[in-house]
C-alpha cells in the first residue's frame, strides 16, 4: 500500500465511484423496507474480536437505526481499507495503519476506535535463540499484511528488518512448530487470539510486544468511505450508535455473545476458546476510563508520529478529514429555545408593528385635528365677521354697534372725555332706487360706506350701518366743533360722488346728518345720544337735506348748520 502509485490510487478511486453508484442501486433493491443495508468488511475470522457487531445485529440496534447490516468475514488476504475504498463495503474494521492508507490517497475516514489498545504482538517460538525482539533477525517472521504497527515496533526496537525473513502470513500457528527444522520462527498475532491457539496446540511460545517500547496504538478501528462520510452521515453517526450499543451489551452479556458466535458465526471455535479471547478482548477496549468508540485526534497524532519516526509515513502527514466528526443531533431545548425565541422576536415585531401603526394613526389624527382646527378657527372668523360686519358694505355691522355704544358710552364717562354720534341718512334714495333699479342702489351704499371708513379713521373711531340706507359714526374724544366738521366733510364727499340721482333737488346722491355730543363730565347715555342724533337728523332732513344738524341742549337746533348746504356740492 505504502508504494502505491498515484495512478493506481485514481484507478482505485475511479472504481470507488463506479461501485458505489452500483452498490446504492443494488442496496435499493435488496432492501425495501425503509433500513439502510450496509456491509461491513471484518479484519479477520468471526471471533470475539467482532462482538459489538453480532450483539448489535442480536439486540436490533442496527435495525433501530434504519440499518440493515451484512457481516462480511475477513482473512489474510482480505485488505478491509481497498474493500471500502473499492465499495465492496460500506464499512470495514482496521487498524491504526489506516492513518497510512488514508495519507496514501485512500479516501478513508475513521468512525470509531474500538480497542483503545492494539492486540498486535509477535509470537515466536519458544527458543534460547529468540530472547528479544532484536533476535529476530537471522530468523524467519510469518507477518500478516496490514500490519504496519508490527513494522514500525520492529524498526523502532532496532531491528534491521533485511536481516529478517519475511513471510505470508498463513493463520496457522502450528507453522511454529518446534520440531520442523524449516518451520516458521515468529509470527504476527492478536494477544485475545493466537496465544490460546498456540496452548490449544502445544506450541511453546514467547510474547514480543510493542508496548514493551512504548508503542501503544489504537487497536480495530470501525471506518468509512469519505464518500459515505460526506454523503450519508447520518448513516455514518447511525452506525457509530449501534456499534458502541453492542459493544456496551457484549461486555455485560460476554458468556451470552461466546455462545452466539458459537452457535451462529464459528461453530467450529471452541467456546471455551471464546471465552478467554473475549476476557482479553474486552480488556484491550479499556471502558472503565472511556466509552468504546473515543478517539482523541492527540492519540493519532502520536500513533502518526510513530509511523513517521519508523519511516512509514511521510513527516507532513495529514489528519484533517481523516476523522470522521458525528453529526451530532440537536436537541430537543435548543428546538424549544429556538421557537421560543422566535416567538418572543415575532410578538415583539406584532408590537412594536402595532405601536408605530398606532403612532403613525395618532400622527395622522393630530394632522387631521390641527387642520380642523384651522379650518375651524377660519370658520369662526368668518362667523365672527358675518356676525359683526355687514356684509354689503363691509361696516361693523347693528348688532356690532349695540354692543359696542353702551361700553363706548361708559368708557367716555370714566375717562371723562367728549363722545360725538353721528347718524346718517341717505337722501331720497327710494326714489334712487325707483329710478336706478336695487343693485346700483347697493353700489352706491357700498360707496358711500367707503366715505365713511375713510372718515372715521381715528384709533378709537366706528362707522356702522345702521339699517336699511342709514349709518352712524361714533366718535370718542371728539368736541362738538370737530364733529360738526367731520359730518360737513362727510357730506362733502358724499355728494362729490357725482351719483346721479335727478330725482333729488340736488342731482346727486347727498346724505343728511344728526350730530349728537356729550360733552366731558356732562355724559349722556347710549339711549339718548341715539335719540338725540335722531332727532338732529329729523331737522337736517326738513332744513332741506345734504347738511348736518347739531343737537344742541335747548331741544334747538343750530340755525348756521341747518341752513347750510342747501345747494348742490
Ligand atoms: P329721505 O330723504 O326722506 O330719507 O327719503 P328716502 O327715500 O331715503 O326715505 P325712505 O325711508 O322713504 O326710503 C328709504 C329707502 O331706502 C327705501 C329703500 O328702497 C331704500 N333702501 C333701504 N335699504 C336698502 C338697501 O339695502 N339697498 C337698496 N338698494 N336700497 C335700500
Ligand atoms: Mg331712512
Ligand atoms: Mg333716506
Amino acid at each position: 500500500m505504502r508504494n502505491l502509485s498515484p495512478f493506481i490510487v485514481s484507478v482505485i478511486l475511479l472504481l470507488n465511484t463506479l461501485s458505489n453508484a452500483l452498490a446504492d442501486t443494488e442496496r435499493a433493491r435488496v432492501y425495501p423496507d425503509n433500513l439502510t443495508p450496509v456491509r461491513v468488511q471484518l479484519k479477520w475470522l468471526h471471533q470475539f474480536q467482532f462482538a459489538g457487531f453480532y450483539a448489535a445485529i442480536e439486540q436490533g440496534y442496527f435495525r433501530r437505526e434504519g440499518l440493515a447490516v451484512e457481516l462480511i468475514e475477513g482473512s489474510p488476504t482480505i485488505n478491509p481499507s481497498l474493500e471500502v475504498a473499492q465499495g465492496r463495503a460500506e464499512f470495514g474494521v482496521g487498524n491504526s495503519s489506516l492513518i497510512i492508507d488514508y495519507n496514501n490517497g485512500l479516501p478513508l475516514v475513521a468512525v470509531a476506535a474500538i480497542f483503545q489498545q492494539s492486540p498486535f504482538v509477535i509470537i515466536a517460538r519458544r527458543d534460547p535463540a529468540l530472547m528479544t525482539v532484536r533476535d529476530l533477525e537471522g530468523h524467519t517472521l510469518m507477518k500478516e499484511a496490514h500490519s504496519e504497527e508490527l513494522t514500525a515496533y520492529l524498526r523502532l526496537a532496532g531491528v534491521d528488518l533485511d536481516q529478517v525473513e519475511l513471510v505470508d502470513h498463513t493463520g496457522d500457528i502450528t507453522d511454529l512448530k518446534q520440531d520442523d527444522p524449516s518451520g516458521i520462527d515468529a509470527t504476527s498475532a492478536y494477544l485475545s487470539s493466537e496465544p490460546f491457539d498456540a496452548v490449544e496446540h502445544q506450541v511453546p511460545y514467547r510474547l514480543f510486544s510493542p508496548r514493551e517500547i512504548g508503542i501503544n496504538f489504537y487497536g480495530d478501528t470501525l471506518f468509512t468511505s469519505k464518500t459515505l462520510a460526506e454523503t450519508e452521515p447520518q448513516t455514518v453517526d447511525a452506525m457509530r450508535r449501534a456499534l458502541i450499543d453492542g459493544w456496551l451489551y457484549a461486555q455485560t452479556h460476554q458468556d451470552e455473545l461466546v455462545n452466539l458466535i458459537h452457535r451462529a458465526y464459528q461453530p467450529s471455535r471452541d467456546p471455551n476458546w471464546l471465552a478467554l479471547e473475549a476476557t482479553v478482548t474486552l480488556n484491550l477496549l479499556n471502558s472503565d476510563i472511556v466509552e468504546p468508540g473515543y478517539m482523541n485526534p492527540q492519540r493519532w497524532r502520536h500513533i502518526a508520529d510513530k509511523f513517521v519516526a519508523a519511516g512509514l509515513l511521510a513527516a507532513d502527514y495529514r489528519l484533517e478529514g481523516f476523522l470522521f466528526e458525528p453529526d451530532h443531533p440537536v436537541p430537543k431545548w435548543l428546538y424549544q429555545a429556538l421557537a421560543a425565541g422566535i416567538l418572543v422576536i415575532t410578538v415583539v415585531i406584532l408590537v412594536a408593528i402595532y405601536i408605530a401603526n398606532l403612532n403613525s394613526r395618532l400622527k395622522y389624527s393630530i394632522r387631521c385635528l390641527n387642520q380642523r382646527t384651522r379650518e375651524l378657527e377660519s370658520a369662526n372668523r368668518k362667523l365672527y365677521q358675518l356676525s359683526t360686519k355687514d356684509k354689503l358694505t363691509g361696516l361693523a355691522n347693528r348688532r356690532s354697534f349695540d354692543m359696542l355704544i353702551d361700553a363706548e358710552t361708559a368708557r367716555a364717562q370714566r375717562s371723562n372725555q367728549p363722545l360725538s354720534l353721528l347718524l346718517i341718512d341717505v337722501d331720497h334714495f327710494k326714489g334712487y332706487n325707483d329710478q336706478h333699479g336695487h343693485q346700483k342702489g347697493d353700489q352706491c351704499l357700498a360707496a358711500i360706506a367707503s366715505v365713511l371708513k375713510d372718515s372715521a379713521r381715528r384709533a378709537g373711531d366706528l362707522a356702522a350701518r345702521y339699517g336699511g340706507e342709514e349709518f352712524v359714526i361714533v366718535a370718542p374724544n371728539l368736541d362738538a366743533t370737530q364733529a360738526q366738521h367731520l359730518a360737513d366733510g362727510i357730506c362733502q364727499q358724499v355728494a362729490a360722488l357725482s351719483r346721479v340721482h335727478p330725482a333729488s333737488p340736488h342731482q346727486v346722491v347727498t346724505v343728511s346728518i344728526g350730530i349728537s355730543y356729550s360733552a366731558p363730565g356732562a355724559p349722556l347715555n347710549s339711549h339718548a345720544l341715539i335719540e338725540q342724533a335722531d332727532q338732529a337728523l329729523y331737522r337736517a332732513k326738513s332744513a332741506g337735506r345734504n347738511r348736518s344738524v347739531l343737537y344742541r341742549d335747548s331741544g334747538q337746533t343750530d340755525p348756521e348748520q341747518t341752513a347750510r348746504k342747501d345747494s348742490p356740492a
